[in-house]
């Protein structure tokens, strides 16, 4: 059994393909797409490990040193393959917003925080059960004057989660579990998020229930994915975070895609693929035309053969016949209608032999004058009595 992590369960439940591409096979991506959101967040990671690495050996270091820091690794790790997607912002919009965050968090937790730092890119492993281990880092696990541990998480997204979702959270509940196996005066754990673009802290804790709750739903989804992996179905599902996967080059859902893409062309016209989609297409819209007209010219017929009374028309070739019946239809199932109509039956004691309600036997029971007639009228009621116009083609020898 593989060791688990928050993000491979969420890998397969955001996308089954990718999970077995990554996980399984162990493909490399063709090219790492590195979104600038997560360059940004790399970076604002890295500059909390080097000042609380300082801190823990008692050094303090000042707010301009924590700034030249980020820029410093912000100008060092900079590559041309950092992807911007929001077309409005540049690189150094998104520099600023990191030093902004760093100045946030600086300002309003670093230099009020009295919590003891236990670890920083804490290991962490367990014990799920069944054999199966989980294991991730926690940014930083702090104890709090009061003896309450931390599991602190650095956020640098650009969204905040309501409660509701942070006490749905799994990652930072995982490693609630993991801490208090590891630390056995671990009696109280805070679970903290630094949301740093918002400047603000999102809290949660997990009573024991919870985390067993949780425990017994990530088995179910190992399970699943066992399953999965037994059954060798990993279907595509694509999604916006296909914008960061470095396996569109392979996946069924982009590969063609991105064959096409920077296509020139005439060559872009001669691809297989593209004529095949191309005639479809077009083949499509002219059916649908087609049928439109079709129907308009049923129309015309069905009133054609009304106005001269007749039912049979002669073309070109072919002749057309005209037919028009009666439809009983009993009301759908569910109804109330319906209900009211298996009651009226049900009262009658003929239940047995109609049940089913088929619309000819009903008919064929009014005819033989079966119910009485307050009864035949009621149930006439109920049935509804549509007139249905078929027309039939046929081709004749000239
Ligand atoms: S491109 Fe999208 S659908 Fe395809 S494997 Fe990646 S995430 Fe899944």
């Amino acid at each position: 059994m593989p060791v688990f992590s928050h993000s491979r369960l969420s890998t397969f439940e955001n996308c089954p393909l990718k999970y077995k591409y990554h996980y399984l096979d162990k493909l490399s991506p063709e090219e790492e797409l590195e979104g600038i959101e997560a360059f940004l967040g790399s970076r604002f990671h890295e500059t909390m490990e080097w000042l609380y690495r300082a801190k823990k050996l008692s050094k303090i270091r000042s707010f301009e040193e924590t700034l030249d820091y980020f820029t410093k690794i912000w100008k060092e790790n900079w590559h041309e393959g950092v992807q911007i997607v929001k077309k409005d912002f540049d690189a150094r919009d998104y520099f600023n917003h990191g030093r902004k965050m760093v100045e946030n968090y600086y300002d309003r937790v670093f230099v009020n925080d009295d919590s003891t730092t236990i670890a920083l890119e804490k290991l962490v492993l367990f014990d799920l059960g069944e054999g199966v281990k989980v294991r991730g880092f926690i940014d930083r696990l702090s104890q709090a004057k009061d003896g309450v541990y931390e599991v602190r998480d650095y956020k640098t997204s650009g969204y905040l989660p309501t409660q509701k979702e942070a006490d749905e959270d799994r990652q930072l509940a995982f490693y609630q579990i993991a801490v208090q196996n590891d630390y056995k005066d671990a009696k109280k754990v805070k679970l903290v998020w630094h949301y740093v673009a918002f400047d603000k802290d999102v809290q949660s804790t997990r009573k024991r229930a919870e985390l067993r709750q949780l425990k017994a739903a990530t088995l179910a989804l190992v399970k699943k994915i066992s399953k999965a992996e037994e059954k060798s179905v990993f279907p595509a599902k694509k999604s916006a975070l296909c914008d960061w996967c470095g396996f569109r080059n392979i996946c069924p859902a982009w590969k063609h895609l991105i064959k096409v893409e920077f296509m020139p062309e005439n060559q872009f016209a001669q691809d297989n693929g593209v004529q095949l989609a191309t005639k479809y297409a077009e083949l499509y819209s002219k059916q649908k035309e087609l049928q439109e007209k079709l129907e308009e010219l049923k129309q015309a017929i069905e009133a054609y053969a009304k106005k001269e009374g007749v039912e049979v028309i002669v073309g070109k070739d072919c002749r057309i016949s005209v037919k028009t019946t009666e439809a009983t239809r009993i009301p759908p199932k569910n109804s109330v209608q319906r209900q009211e109509l298996e009651e009226l039956v049900k009262k009658t004691g003929k239940w047995l032999q109609l049940s089913d309600l088929s619309p000819s036997l009903l008919k064929q029971a009014l005819e033989s004058g079966v119910f009485g007639d307050k009864t035949a009228q009621a149930i006439q009621k109920l049935m509804q009595t549509t007139q249905q116009t078929t027309i039939r083609l046929t081709k004749t020898e000239e």
